[in-house]
């Protein structure tokens, strides 16, 4: 039987941290059934039961930084460069909203000598040829940079905080400051963005209460999106050999901020589906409302090696028909919107 200590947690309206600790270490099965299913009706209730599709651009794989976790910092001189070439990104797109997706997300590597302007006209082009809201996903930049993609018509903004531990993230991130990054955060808020930010599970000396301080900060910032997603260990990285993160607490550290952030959106993350080809469909039970197939042509997508990903060469629609497949196995059925944060839907 669940503690009925853990079962008023449940349903605590604005849990500290040490009750967001306690939540995300349920004691015995039971309790943990009782956490998901909490997270499960929370989720029903607050953005209902339809699962948003993203389709993912992964637009160039060069990068300025240099994080210990990933496969794409500069440090790495085994990846072979690539940058999509605009055409490209278009046809991409299209391909996406062809398909009935109505979200694009571009995402690439923190390229310090990518043109804003070249970029801001690939936002301007695909916002006048569809009906799509375009996130972006392209690391630290200064505030008027993200201010002329926002005038170009970008609708979102994902920058994961990564760790809400300040000494884990100076040791894994070198050179770059906590501090800019939260900054960076509140600067896309300030213009209008809906944001998204969160973390990796299982980073080298991460605890429980870093975990819960990534939750908390979520809900300190307001954010609209919040992705959490194991770490994987990636090869000609220095951490290649850590341990991958667990996909259990992944999916508590999911229904626990499904309970504690209530109205953001959530993925079921693909580097959840990379450890576990069931953790997806999981994670759309325990609080997660989002998954997000990967379009890239493949002759890129082979290069974008965040971390190791099993890759076939497979037909441009695999991904989503992967999606699709996993939401049905949830029981769910995909959204029709556009699927915004609740707090940018203007009023009827
Ligand atoms: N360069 C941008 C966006 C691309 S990286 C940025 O850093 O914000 C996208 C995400 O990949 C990062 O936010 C990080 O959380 C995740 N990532 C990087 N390395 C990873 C790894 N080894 N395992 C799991 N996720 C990883
Ligand atoms: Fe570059 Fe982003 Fe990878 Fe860091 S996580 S090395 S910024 S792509």
């Amino acid at each position: 039987m669940p503690t009925s200590r853990y079962l008023a947690l449940l349903e605590a309206p604005f849990p500290e941290r040490e009750d967001v600790i306690a939540l995300l270490s349920p004691s015995s099965d039971e309790e943990k059934a009782a956490l998901f299913a909490r997270a499960h009706a929370v989720r029903r209730e607050t953005v209902g039961g339809h699962v948003h599709i993203r389709g993912i651009i992964e637009i160039s794989n060069r990068c300025s930084n240099n994080c210990l976790y990933c496969g794409l910092r500069r440090g790495n001189t085994a990846l072979a460069r690539y940058l999509m070439r605009p055409e490209e990104i278009l046809a991409c797109a299209k391909t996406i909203t062809d398909a009935g997706v109505r979200t694009i997300v571009l995402q690439s590597g923190e390229d310090r000598r990518a043109d804003a302007h070249e970029i801001a006209d690939i936002i301007r082009e695909i916002k006048a040829r569809t009906d799509a809201a375009v996130t972006l996903s392209l690391g630290e930049r200064d505030r008027e940079t993200y201010r002329l993609w926002r005038e170009a018509g970008a609708d979102r903004y994902l920058l994961k905080h990564e760790t809400a531990n300040r000494s884990l993230f100076a040791r894994l991130r070198p050179s770059t400051d906590f501090d800019v990054r939260v900054r960076c955060l509140r600067d896309l808020a300030e213009l209008g963005y809906q944001v998204g930010t969160g973390n990796m599970i299982g980073l080298p000396g991460q605890s429980l209460a870093d975990i819960a301080d990534d939750i908390l900060l979520c809900r300190e910032l307001a954010a609209d999106m919040c992705p959490f997603g194991p770490f994987i260990p990636s090869p000609d990285t220095p951490l290649s050999h850590a341990a991958a993160g667990s996909v259990e607490l992944s999916l508590l550290t999911i229904a626990v901020a499904r309970i504690v952030l209530r109205t953001v959106h959530i993925p079921a993350n693909t580097s959840l589906g990379t450890l576990d080809p069931d953790a997806q469909r999981r994670a759309l039970l325990c609080g997660a409302n989002v998954i997000m197939p990967n379009f890239t042509p493949y002759r890129y997508r082979v290069h974008y090696r965040i971390y190791p990903k099993t890759l076939r060469e497979t037909p441009p629609l695999e991904g989503l028909h992967r999606a699709l497949e996993i939401i049905r196995a949830a029981g769910c059925t995909p959204a029709t919107d556009r699927g915004d944060s609740v707090r940018h839907i203007p009023p009827a």
